[in-house]
């Protein structure tokens, strides 16, 4: 529950507001596991909270390490099991999370959407991708990523509240800027996020610079057309003032050409961005390959020549499979 839900909770069962800032200490600061540890509530406010709420967790099933990243395998309390991918900078630990348990989005090139969404991942879960990893690692956690399995906006109330919850200055504290959301391109809730009171950042699954192949990669497309995603991505910056990134893979033959360069260079110029160039990650999917490091080198020159502001995303993970595109719901091999 977010910070004023509970306030509205403790004031429906006749309690003062100060209790919410009591239980979010003990819940975010202190980090307790069960309702007995809470020594500063009457024995009635502790029934009344047993009653109305539980305890969840998340199990760690498996751990991939390589150099600066860790791979999560964890099992929700339903059994059902997404991943999260904890990424050692030099500024700090950064988290990226999971948003859905699979994904209706079926991007061709993106292993996370081979199974179908199972189930949204709560706010509450994935608060708790958060704190499982943290208390697994003994460090805290600086930046989150919601980059992992599933589409953040079509979850977008939970996404929502989860912000709410984990930038708190009483709980985690996470700040805002430390925050980005990366959606394929839901129109409306880019609307709606331009109003979202929260300055998280905001990454824009490109992928290609014209319609015919940006439907082919991504179906989404095929509702929310170029123009559409544009338009509402011009709102977000006039509303918000804030810089987007795109996010564009680089597939070999695919989107790598010269031509596709330019046409990217027409679509961005003026707004308020910046493009990040990511080198495929190579999936189970053999359609398609990555890009030679000197296509990306070309492709980077084009953009920077016609003074887009544009980097090649430094890698993580890539020999365990945890890297960008490479998470996927359900193991086949677990035991
Ligand atoms: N659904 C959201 C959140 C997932 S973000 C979104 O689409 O933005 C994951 C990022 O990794 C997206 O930009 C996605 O397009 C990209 N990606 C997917 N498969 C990939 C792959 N095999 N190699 C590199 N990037 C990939």
């Amino acid at each position: 529950m977010t910070f004023s839900k509970l306030n509205d909770y403790f004031l429906s069962i006749f309690e003062k507001k100060y209790r919410t800032e009591q239980l979010f200490d003990w819940l975010y600061i202190k980090r307790i596991n069960d309702f007995d540890s809470i020594s500063n509530m009457k024995k009635e406010v502790i029934l009344k909270l047993k009653e109305d709420f539980y305890f969840d967790k998340i199990d760690i099933l498996e751990k991939q390490e390589d150099v600066d990243v860790l791979k999560y395998l964890l099992k929700l309390r339903d059994g059902n099991t997404i991943e999260a991918v904890l990424m050692k900078h030099d500024y700090g630990n950064s988290l990226c999370i999971s948003s859905e348990v699979g994904c209706n989005m079926a991007c061709s090139f993106c292993e996370s959407g081979r199974i179908k969404k199972i189930r949204n991942v709560e706010s509450g879960e994935m608060v708790l991708e958060i704190m499982t990893i943290e208390k697994d690692l003994g460090e805290r956690i600086s930046h989150v990523v919601i980059m992992g399995i599933g589409e953040p906006f079509d979850n977008y109330q939970n996404f929502c509240d989860f912000i709410e919850i984990i930038n708190h200055p009483k709980g985690i504290n996470l700040g805002s800027r430390h925050i980005t959301v990366s959606t394929c391109g839901i129109v409306p809730k880019i609307y709606e996020f331009s109003e979202f009171p929260y300055q998280v950042n905001l990454a824009i699954s490109l992928h290609a610079p014209n319609d015919t192949l940006r439907s082919k990669l991504m179906p989404i497309n095929k509702v929310y057309s170029l123009q559409k995603l544009m338009k509402a991505i011009k709102y977000y910056i006039m509303k918000t003032n804030r810089r987007v990134t795109f996010e564009y893979i680089m597939l070999a033959g695919v989107n790598d050409t010269k031509e596709c360069a330019l046409e990217l260079v027409d679509l961005v110029k003026g707004i308020n961005c910046y493009i990040n160039l990511i080198p495929y990650n190579e999936t189970n999917n053999l359609e398609y390959k990555r890009s030679f490091k000197e296509t990306i080198l070309m492709f980077y020159d084009i953009l920077k020549k016609n003074n887009i502001n544009v980097t090649i995303r430094r890698e993580f993970g890539r020999k365990i499979n945890a890297a960008c595109g490479q998470l996927k719901t359900i193991k086949e091999n677990l035991a």
